[in-house]
């Protein structure tokens, strides 16, 4: 499979005829090879974006939330290659991708379009004058997006900004390319018109060449904390609008008087879904020692019965780590761990059949009795690896919460629900969830505090990013 960048409204191949290999994450094997872009694949992608912007942003908002829906319905009508694609390129088990990944693509199109149909100017009344507070496109926006939920978060940033009235060009991840370009795809076949969606493919340039081009107006970037930072330096100087979605060390409490079956449950699946690849995963678990033991047993059973393996099948619980780097990245913190004074409580490399030998895997890995400072509990390491630790009091559990630089979610497990929202009002960080995990409201506020990010997208705040207002001050008679 040989992608092309999307370039006003065609599918080119890279001005330097350079090409990268893009790898099965679960059999080590090449899928295909997407373009190297460089700076005037860059450039008339940008170009291509500026020159629809007049046109575009001028249509009624319901005009474009039409384009919207015409979009969904074409996503809805690849629901099966949009999962199997997905599944194929990031490792992630089919079911995880048919019900995360494929509906919530889909969704994304269809919310953005009602939200946007719907929304009416702001209007403020005085005396002797009339305010009216109208949102316009801030132009040309750069979409950069991960590789742990690619099309999901690609949808996430092209609906609202695209519908706000801005035109765009994305940049997907160098390792999971497949449903950006499917999504191009589907942008050709309902024939939006040219330039208002652009992509580029690209490793090591891309990038950071969109992010400092001087006709980029706003940048939204998905991904770790210290690209993050790169992504700043080079908006912040130019005065770029900036969003930014970083890393996470999320804490799961459990306290002793939760509902443990549920809570077991609930916690597994906020530590391991999607191999512990989410920025919201809950990779630090802190218990109240009362029933550390008890939890424990439970918890350890239940991380031990998840099926590991062929991400196709129907049954695996969780596939494989999106890359070899990254796998060894997070084997390093295992080796971490053990230097840091922890045991080892559940892991080690699962048995796979041959076919699968080449890919990257890991089991799902338990540490215990690291100290709460420790590296390997404040550091984001984004995989199957968590760290638990007791604690006797509301207060303690509290100060380990907040003892990290992250402050992107968390959950809260008790029977108390007053005792669930005064916890979580002292948590620093951006979301919380009380008895429950990635419980998503797409109308909430996403994002972080902290060393998380800056700035919130979902609902308003989305359509508040993707657009300038403009107070229209009317004066009366
Ligand atoms: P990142 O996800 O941090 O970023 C890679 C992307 O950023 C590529 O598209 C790259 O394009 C682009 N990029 C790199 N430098 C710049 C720049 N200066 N300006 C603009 N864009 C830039 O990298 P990794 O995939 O290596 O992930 C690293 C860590 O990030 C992971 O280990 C994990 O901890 C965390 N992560 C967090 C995610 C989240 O959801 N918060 C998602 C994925 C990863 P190009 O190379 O072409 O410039």
């Amino acid at each position: 499979m040989k992608l092309l960048n999307y370039i006003q409204g065609k599918f080119e191949e890279p001005f330097s005829s350079e090409w990268m290999d893009n790898f099965s994450p679960s059999t080590g094997e090449t899928i295909g090879s997407i373009p190297l872009s460089g700076h005037e694949d860059v450039s008339s992608a940008v170009a291509a974006a500026k020159s629809a912007l007049p046109e575009w942003s001028s249509l009624e908002p319901s005009d474009r939330a039409d384009w919207l829906d015409k979009i969904a319905d074409c996503l809805e009508g690849k629901f099966e290659e949009i999962a199997c694609l997905e599944s194929l390129d990031t490792g992630k088990p089919i079911s995880l991708a048919r019900s995360v990944d494929a509906k919530r693509s889909v969704a994304n199109f269809r919310f953005f379009s009602e939200m946007i149909r719907e929304r009416q100017d702001e209007v403020f009344e005085t005396d002797d004058s009339t305010n009216i507070v109208k949102l316009r496109a801030v132009g040309v926006g750069a979409l950069i997006t991960p590789w742990n939920l690619p099309l999901y978060l690609l949808s996430w940033k092209v609906a609202p900004a695209i519908g706000m009235g801005n035109t765009v060009v994305c940049k997907p991840s160098e390792l999971t390319p497949l449903t950006a370009d499917l999504l191009m795809r589907v942008i050709d076949e309902v024939g939006l018109p040219p330039g208002v969606v652009n992509l580029v493919h690209g490793n090591g340039y891309a990038g950071s060449s969109l992010t400092g081009n001087p006709d980029i107006d706003l940048v939204s970037f998905t991904g770790g904390t210290s690209t993050g930072a790169k992504v700043a330096q080079s908006a912040s100087p130019q005065f770029k609008k900036l969003s930014l979605e970083l890393g996470g060390k999320n804490a799961s409490i459990v306290f002793s008087d939760c509902d443990l079956e549920e809570t077991v449950k609930g916690v597994t699946r906020a530590a391991f879904l999607n191999q512990g690849q989410v920025c919201l995963c809950g990779s630090r678990i802190l218990i109240e020692s009362s029933i550390y033991d008890q939890f424990m047993e439970m918890f350890v059973e239940s991380v031990e019965s998840m099926s590991i393996g062929d991400p196709m099948d129907e049954n695996t619980d969780l596939g494989a780590l999106i890359s070899k780097p990254h796998l060894n990245k997070v084997e390093g913190y295992v080796s971490l761990a053990i230097e840091e004074g922890g045991q080892i409580v559940t892991g080690g490399k699962p048995c796979l059949p041959k076919e699968l030998e080449g890919g990257n895997w890991m089991s799902p890995t338990i540490v215990a009795g690291l100290d709460v400072d420790s590296r390997c509990s404040t550091e984001e390491v984004f995989g199957p690896f968590v760290t638990v630790h007791r604690f006797d009091s509301e207060e303690e559990a509290i100060e380990i919460a907040n003892n990290t630089r992250y402050g992107l979610a968390g959950s809260i497990w008790t029977g108390d629900l007053e005792r669930g929202r005064r916890v979580a009002e002292r948590i620093h960080t951006g979301m919380i969830w009380v008895n429950t995990w990635l419980h998503r409201d797409l109308r909430v506020p996403f994002g972080g505090v902290k060393d998380s990010g800056v700035g919130r997208e979902g609902g308003k705040w989305s359509l508040g990013f993707f657009s300038e207002p403009l107070n229209v001050c009317l004066k009366h008679d």
